[in-house]
């Protein structure tokens, strides 16, 4: 096959990719310039399935969106069918060309679809190569989504947020969508919507390990972590941080929308009533977060709020500038060049 050796070029750059989006694009380019259709869409959705996010790559390049256009029901029935049989369906459009649609994943919440439309019709070969690299792609997303989650949890684990945070503070994550960075960019810019980071640390949890052994110590980390994913939204981070701290970076208007945000959660733990264990409690330091933030500086805030909701009956959540306008803590000291001083 003459296109072979251009193929495994562009596995070997696909497969040296660590990042989802990155990937995700470099898939869709590939194929288009495999195949040369007249374009490839790769549309995602969330668990309730709805079109969360679809990537168009064609002959004008790439195009990013949030959904697909209403004017296009050939394309979403197909979509439709598709994720009905599970298996690659292929159809005719009433402009002539060929739709080629192939589900590729379903795993957590999320289910992806890749569509190609093309004027001749893909043989036989074609498809098997597509579907080949459709499964590459796949394969990844399980070892990148398994090297970023912490394994007990299944939450982002202390790796992704050392390589992440300084992207969330400063709006340019990949973990966030990009589609999402725009929307979040332009409130931004409106002043509307601000980052809230939450440190969490589970109240008393020595006493669940020296009482009723790790195993029941263990549960309490697994479903405090499930409580947590049912009681923030989708587009929030939520992080193992280490042994039973967690980490929550949520999108707010304001200091009242984060603290009904925290609290919720916190109520919801304080709430349920874990096997064996009973009450459990948690206790929140938290932060606003500006872009150009220092990551210590930040942590070392939220840590210092968190402290504070221990020394003070813990099960609560502490907002560091609050506590900061009511004189029960100090501002860091700052230096001529506005470092922090560390010692
Ligand atoms: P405080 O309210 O002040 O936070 O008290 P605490 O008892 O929660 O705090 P401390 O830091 O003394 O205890 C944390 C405990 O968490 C100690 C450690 O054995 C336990 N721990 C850390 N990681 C894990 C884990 O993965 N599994 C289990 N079962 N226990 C863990
Ligand atoms: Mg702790
Ligand atoms: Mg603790």
């Amino acid at each position: 096959m003459s296109s072979a050796p251009h193929l495994l070029d562009r596995l070997a750059t696909l497969t040296s990719i660590r990042d989802l989006e990155l990937l995700e694009f470099s898939l869709l380019k590939t194929v288009h310039e495999l195949f040369r259709p007249e374009q490839v869409t790769m549309v995602k959705y969330d668990d309730h399935g709805e079109i969360k996010f679809t990537m168009r790559y064609g002959h004008d390049g790439c195009h990013e969106s949030l959904r697909t256009k209403k004017d296009q029901p050939e394309l979403l029935s197909a979509l439709r069918m598709v994720r009905k049989l599970k298996t690659p369906y292929h159809t005719k459009l009433v402009n002539g060309n060929n739709l080629s649609a192939y589900p590729i994943i379903d795993f957590q919440s999320l289910s992806v679809c890749v569509v190609i439309e093309s004027r001749r019709p893909g043989s036989t070969n074609d498809v098997k190569i597509i579907q080949g690299l459709l499964q590459i792609y796949r394969n990844f997303c399980h070892l990148l989504e398994d090297a970023q989650r912490d394994q007990l949890t299944g939450l982002l684990n202390r790796k992704t947020f050392d390589e992440s945070i300084q992207r969330i503070i400063g709006m340019s994550t990949s973990l966030m969508p990009s589609h999402q960075q725009e929307n979040d960019r332009r409130k931004h810019d409106d002043g509307e919507s601000h980052y809230w980071l939450g440190l969490v640390d589970i109240d008393d949890f020595k006493r669940v390990n020296d009482t009723l052994g790790h195993i029941y110590g263990d549960e309490v980390l697994l479903l405090v972590s499930q409580i947590m994913r049912d009681s923030f939204r989708e587009s929030d981070l939520l992080f193992r941080f280490g042994g039973e701290e967690f980490v929550i970076v949520t999108e707010n208007l304001d200091i009242e929308g984060a603290r009904t945000a925290f609290e919720r959660f916190r109520f919801a733990i304080e709430s349920f009533n874990f096997p064996q264990v009973g009450q459990v409690t948690i206790s929140f330091g938290a932060v606003k977060v500006d872009s150009g933030d220092v990551v210590h500086a930040v942590l070392d805030k939220a840590d210092k709020a968190l402290y504070h909701a221990k020394q003070n009956g813990k099960n609560q959540v502490c907002f560091y500038d609050l506590l900061l306008a009511k004189g029960v803590i100090e501002a860091p000291k700052t230096t001529l060049n506005q470092d922090i001083e560390l010692f």
